[in-house]
């Protein structure tokens, strides 16, 4: 998650996005190249002769394409899966099962593979990518529901809903998939007002360890439910799609503010003292970086915490009133060194042309997200030591404020705080992510006693392994075991559940 303005031509970002989205989501780039070779005969195991989509093994030649494809990051793990398969269908996935059962093998399911651990490599295990299960279907307006695949785009998603007036919070970032966002709880646009994602999640299909197709809601096999709206990247079933609630298509006002560092304490004292007020109508989306106003002369440019207010409403007047909160009080403004962005009307599929940090996130080497009750301090504190020690210029900090970071009970989701802060450390080589390393660490040791939880989507496993156990609560966290005992009872697929409780 990531936003802050840009000052590309929109056209330009457009383009750009859509070159992302082909690179990254169904990671169609490097797999058509891939694609295009000729299989290697025979390395297909006898157990999956009859499987239509693609299997490739260690020993076809093909097999470094998917291993750089199936992840979104430059900087690979060294973990190498025994083989990618590429299902088709749900009678594929059903042989893969069978397949994986009387081998023995694990399996880890990936929708776009923008999980910044890299679970989808997993050492020895067979990634299966669900890229192609990307189908919308069933959009009942009436009842406001859509059925969508976990290979589905954020994007597009919400330009097939948007044609009928109608949105849904999936990821700020066009190009990351339904699949895995929602499962982890899943941040999306307007969140103080419709909370966590997977709060929108009505029900689900889910193929189990043994083989069979199960539907998943509040009353159906409710213990999966449960777990799927939450757990994150350790989910013990492959998600063959989701039934969604809609929401009608809000207006949207933005503004923009830019604070020096020293100012980021007041000013977000001045911000929490007028979220009461803003009742849930307008988020408070902050950046933390080398970012700065348009036309800042080359040479003096400077880190700042730059706040965007995405105002909602049903009517532009609403967006308006609710932009009014913040953009009429006076200490908002004067505090600020400037204030670009002033009242600008969106729909709501701008809101994906808004981000300037998605270009570069492959590179990406470490994140942590976290929650806080007190993000003055916290948002002060990483500014000053990311904005001294980062080594790239483009690594930044990402803040909200009054996220409501909510998701109604039943869910393994677990409510911490409701400010939220993360930080994302870029790197370009092998020896950037070591010295990222060092740096996360510090920032990581400095954040701790402000954190309140963990957001289980955006924190680097690789890394910091134990603060999978800070996302949730303890009785959570058991019932989390549980739920995998008797779903997954061998295992089948790959999971932090595994290192125990
Ligand atoms: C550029 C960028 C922007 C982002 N923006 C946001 C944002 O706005 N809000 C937010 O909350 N998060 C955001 N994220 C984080 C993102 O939600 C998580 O990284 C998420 O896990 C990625 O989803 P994915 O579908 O790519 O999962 P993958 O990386 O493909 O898979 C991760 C894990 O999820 C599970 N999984 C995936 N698909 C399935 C399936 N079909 N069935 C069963 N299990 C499955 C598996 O355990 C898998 O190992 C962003 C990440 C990036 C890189």
């Amino acid at each position: 998650m990531a936003a802050t303005s840009r000052n590309t031509p929109s056209a330009l970002r457009r383009g750009l996005l859509q070159v992302a989205a082909l690179m990254g989501a169904g990671a169609h780039g490097a797999l058509a190249m891939a694609r295009g070779k000729t299989p290697d005969k025979n390395t297909r195991p006898a157990g999956l002769a009859n499987f239509q989509g693609e299997v490739v093994t260690r020993s076809d030649s093909r097999y470094l394409g998917w291993f750089w494809a199936m992840s979104w990051y430059r900087i690979k793990p060294h973990r190498f899966p025994s083989m990618f398969v590429q299902p088709t269908s749900r009678e594929d996935l059903q042989l893969l099962l069978k397949f994986a059962n009387e081998s023995g093998q694990r399996l880890v399911a990936r929708s776009s593979g923008h999980n910044i651990s890299n679970p989808v490599l997993a050492q020895d295990a067979i990634t299966v990518d669900m890229s192609l299960f990307d189908h919308i279907e069933e959009l009942d307006t009436e009842q406001k529901s859509v059925w969508a695949g976990p290979g589905v785009l954020s994007e597009t998603l919400n330009k097939q809903l948007f044609a009928k007036g109608f949105a849904f919070p999936s990821a700020h970032t066009g190009f990351v998939t339904i699949g895995g966002y929602l499962l982890g709880g899943g941040m999306g646009w307007n969140m103080p007002q419709w909370g966590m994602g997977c709060g929108s999640v009505l029900a689900a299909e889910v193929m189990l360890a043994d083989g069979r197709i199960v539907t998943t809601s509040e009353i159906e096999n409710p213990d999966l439910f449960w777990a799927m709206r939450g757990v994150g990247p350790g989910f013990f079933g492959i998600v063959l799609r989701y039934k969604l609630r809609i929401h009608e298509a809000p207006v949207v006002v933005k503004n923009t503010y830019f604070y020096a560092i020293e100012q980021v304490e007041e000013a977000v004292a001045e911000y929490l003292k007028l979220l009461p007020q803003s009742a849930n109508r307008s988020e408070i989306l902050g950046a933390i970086g080398k970012f700065n106003p348009p036309g800042t002369p080359k040479g003096k440019e400077a880190w700042h915490w730059v706040v965007n207010i995405m105002s909602y409403g049903a009517t532009k007047e609403e967006a308006q009133a609710a932009a009014n909160v913040f953009t009429q009080a006076p200490a908002i403004s004067k505090l600020a060194k400037a204030h670009t962005a002033g009242n600008v009307p969106l729909t709501y599929l701008d809101l994906y042309s808004q981000l300037s940090t998605d270009f570069y996130s492959q590179f990406r080497t470490s994140e942590i997200a976290l929650f806080t009750e007190e993000p003055g301090k916290a948002i002060a504190s990483l500014a000053k030591t990311l904005s001294a020690k980062a080594l790239d210029p483009r690594s930044f900090g990402f803040s909200v404020l009054g996220t409501n970071p909510t998701v109604p009970e039943p869910c393994s989701f677990t409510y911490a705080a409701p400010h939220y802060l993360s930080w994302y450390l870029i790197g370009t080589s092998k020896q950037d992510v070591a010295k990222n390393y060092q740096l996360a660490d510090e920032l990581h040791a400095q954040l701790k006693p402000l954190a309140k939880g963990y957001y289980i989507n955006e924190i680097d496993l690789t890394r910091f392994p134990s603060l999978v156990r800070e996302c949730f609560s303890n009785g959570k966290w058991l019932r989390l075991h549980q739920a995998r005992e008797h779903y997954d009872p061998h295992k089948r697929f790959v999971s932090y559940l595994d290192a125990g409780k």
